[in-house]
C-alpha cells in the first residue's frame, strides 16, 4: 500500500471518498445537515476532485455535538472511547469499532517500521497510557509489528531511565521535549550516549525541529524521527518521517487519512510547499469519520520522486493556528525562534518565550539556556552578564532574531536547568502574560 503507484492510489481514494460521502450522509445527522444545507447529494461526489464540493468540519461541531453526537455507529458497536490531550480547551471524544483499532494499529506499526524499528525489538513507550491516544495507539502498533512493548506512559524518570538501562530497548517513543528531558538525566548520571541502547527515537505530539533533533540524537545516541498524528483523525501514526529520509518530511499514511493544505482565510487549496491548515478526511474510519476536518495546524505538502513510497509528504508542522503569536503586527510560532537557536552552538535548544505588554505594545523576551561547555571554556560557573563573550552573545542572538523575524525581541541568557523541562507529556515553551 505505501508503494502503490500514484494512479492506483488515488483510484483507491475515490473509491473510499465515494463510499465515505453516503456512509457519513446516511449515519451521521451532523453531515445529512450539511449536505442538504449546502445542496449536494452523496452521488455528486465521484471522487477526490470533488472533495472540495464538500463543507468542512470543524473543532466547534465536535463540542457542539459532544459527547458521541459526531459518531456513525450505535453505542454498543465501541470498544474504546479516547479524548484528546484538551491542549487548547475541552477535549474532545472520539470513538473506535474494532475495526478501527485494527486501523490504528495498522498505521502505527507502519509508522514504526518506517522509523526503523524491526519485529523483536524491544519498545520503550513513554507516550502518556488512558484518554490520551498516543500510548495506546503505539502501543497496538508495535505489537502488530511483533515487537516486545515496554509500557511504561509518561512521567517518573527515575524509574525511566532505570528501565531503559535494564531492559536495554532498542526503540523509543515519547514527546520530543521528553526525550531531551531523558538525555540530559542520562548525561547527568555520567551514562555516555554509546552506553545507552536505544537505537530509534519516534518523537511526536508537539511541534520540534532540526535543533531538537540534532540534541536528542546526539544525547541517546539515536536516529530520530517524526510522527504525527491526532486524536479527531485516528491518534498517533497519521503520518511518519522514513528514518532514511530524515528532514524531508512525514509519509501521510493517505490510503486512509487524505490531506489538502489550504488557505487559512479563504480556504482554498495552497500549492505544493505553501504553508496552510492541514485538513483531513478519514477514508476508511468507521466510528467517527470526519469530512474535511480543520485540524489548525500548520504545514506543507510536497511528494518526494526519490522517496521509497508514493504518498505525500507533510513538513514539520509550524504550530497550530491558535498558537501564533502576533506581536506588534508580526506572526510568530515558537518553532521559528527554535529554528535560529540552533545556528549558535553556545545556547542549547532549552528556551521559552515570554509575551508581555509594555505599555500599548506587546514585548516578547526569548530566554535561553547557554550550553555548560561554553560557560566553562570561558572559565565561568554561571552566567554572568558583565562577560562581554556573553554579552556578544546576546547580542549576535538579538541581531538573527531581528534578522529573520523583522521583529525586535530581548534575549534573556540563562543557566543550565533553569528553563522547565517535559515531565513526559507536551511542553509549552510560550507564557503568555498579556492577560
Ligand atoms: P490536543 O489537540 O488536545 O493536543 P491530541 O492529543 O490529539 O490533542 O494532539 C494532536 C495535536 O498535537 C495535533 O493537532 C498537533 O497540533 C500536535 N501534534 C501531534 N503530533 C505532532 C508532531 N509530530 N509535530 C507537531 N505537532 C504535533
Amino acid at each position: 500500500m505505501e508503494t502503490l503507484a500514484r494512479p492506483q492510489l488515488r483510484k483507491l481514494q475515490d473509491k473510499r471518498l465515494r463510499k465515505l460521502a453516503l456512509y457519513v450522509y446516511e449515519r451521521v445527522p451532523f453531515y445529512k445537515k450539511k449536505f442538504d444545507e449546502w445542496g449536494i447529494q452523496p452521488a455528486d461526489i465521484k471522487g477526490i476532485a470533488d472533495l472540495p464540493k464538500l463543507p468542512f468540519t470543524k473543532k466547534t461541531d465536535l463540542r457542539d455535538t459532544y459527547p458521541f453526537g459526531m459518531f456513525a455507529v450505535p453505542e454498543k458497536k465501541l470498544r474504546r472511547i479516547h479524548c484528546s490531550s484538551g491542549t487548547t480547551g475541552k477535549p474532545t471524544v472520539v470513538g473506535y469499532t474494532e475495526k478501527d483499532l485494527d486501523l490504528l494499529a495498522e498505521v502505527n506499526a507502519r509508522s514504526l517500521a518506517a522509523a526503523g524499528a524491526l519485529p523483536g525489538m524491544k519498545l520503550h513507550n513513554a507516550y502518556g497510557y488512558g484518554l490520551f491516544t498516543g500510548g495506546l495507539g503505539l502501543h497496538a502498533g508495535a505489537e502488530k509489528l511483533g515487537m516486545t512493548v515496554v509500557p511504561v506512559s509518561g512521567g517518573m524518570t527515575n524509574r525511566q531511565l532505570l528501565l531503559i538501562q535494564d531492559f536495554k530497548p532498542e526503540v523509543i517513543c515519547c514527546t520530543p521535549s521528553y526525550a531531551q528531558t531523558l538525555a540530559e538525566e542520562f548525561q547527568k548520571r555520567g551514562l555516555l550516549p554509546e552506553e545507552i541502547s536505544l537505537q530509534f527515537a519516534v518523537l511526536g505530539a508537539e511541534p520540534w525541529t532540526e535543533a531538537i533533533r540534532n540534541q536528542v540524537e546526539k544525547g541517546l545516541e539515536v536516529n530520530a524521527t517524526n510522527i504525527y498524528g491526532l486524536s479527531e483523525v485516528i491518534g498517533p501514526g497519521v503520518s511518519q518521517e522514513d528514518v532514511e529520509e530524515k528532514g524531508s518530511g512525514s509519509h501521510v499514511w493517505e490510503d486512509h487519512f487524505f490531506p489538502e493544505v489550504l488557505h487559512p482565510d479563504s480556504g482554498n487549496p495552497l500549492p505544493e510547499g505553501k504553508d496552510g491548515v492541514l485538513v483531513f478526511t478519514t477514508l476508511t474510519k468507521k466510528a467517527f469519520p470526519l469530512i474535511r476536518y480543520w485540524t489548525n495546524d500548520i504545514c506543507s505538502l510536497h511528494f518526494d520522486a526519490a522517496s521509497k513510497r508514493t504518498h505525500v509528504k507533510m513538513s514539520g508542522i509550524k504550530g497550530r493556528a491558535d498558537d501564533m503569536l502576533i506581536i506588534r503586527g508580526v506572526n510568530l510560532f515558537h518553532t521559528q525562534v527554535e529554528e535560529v537557536i540552533l545556528e549558535i552552538p553556545q545556547l542549547t535548544p532549552h528556551y521559552q518565550l515570554v509575551v508581555t505588554k509594555e505599555g500599548p505594545l506587546d514585548a516578547i523576551e526569548v530566554r535561553i539556556e547557554v550550553t555548560r561547555d561554553y560557560l566553562q571554556s570561558l572559565g565561568l560557573q554561571k552566567v554572568k552578564l558583565e562577560n562581554e563573550n556573553l554579552q556578544n552573545l546576546q547580542k549576535e542572538l538579538i541581531y538573527k532574531l531581528t534578522n529573520s523575524m523583522g521583529l525586535n525581541m530581548k534575549v534573556s541568557l540563562r543557566n543550565s536547568g533553569e528553563i522547565p523541562r517535559s515531565e513526559g507529556g507536551k511542553l509549552n515553551r510560550i507564557v503568555d502574560l498579556r492577560r
